[in-house]
């Protein structure tokens, strides 16, 4: 073999190489994109959100807010509803697989939830 077959066998073989990351690269990038999208409808806050924003969600509050005597759960002073908050008391950084459990949550004033929020 000459020493020009060679360079023409190595530069193919590099252009091949180069389109092969390309499209490995591509792969990568859409399963990124998918597994984004896995996460962000399975994350615990958004899941939260999702369902404290639906119909039942806000039933429960306003059914939860009654039971709690328009109180807060924490240091007990009245709360107008608008200014009431849902409260997780195991945190979802700590418990996120507690994100909706109806068990874990409570209604509190904005400024205990904030105190919380602080710690956690
Ligand atoms: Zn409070």
């Amino acid at each position: 073999m000459s020493d020009g077959l060679d360079d023409k066998f190595d530069a193919h073989f590099f252009l091949e190489l180069f389109e092969g990351k390309n499209r490995l690269d591509k792969a990568l990038k859409k399963s990124r994109n998918i597994t984004n999208k896995i996460k962000r409808k399975h994350d615990p806050r958004q899941r939260f959100n999702r369902w404290r924003d639906s119909s039942s969600g806000k039933a429960w509050k306003r059914k939860k807010y009654e039971q709690q005597g328009k109180c807060c759960a924490i240091c007990g002073c009245f709360i107008p509803l608008k200014y009431s908050h849902i409260d997780h008391i195991q945190p979802l950084s700590k418990a996120p697989e507690l994100a909706c459990t109806l068990e874990n949550l409570q209604i509190t004033c904005a400024d205990c939830n904030e105190r919380k929020g602080d710690r956690t």
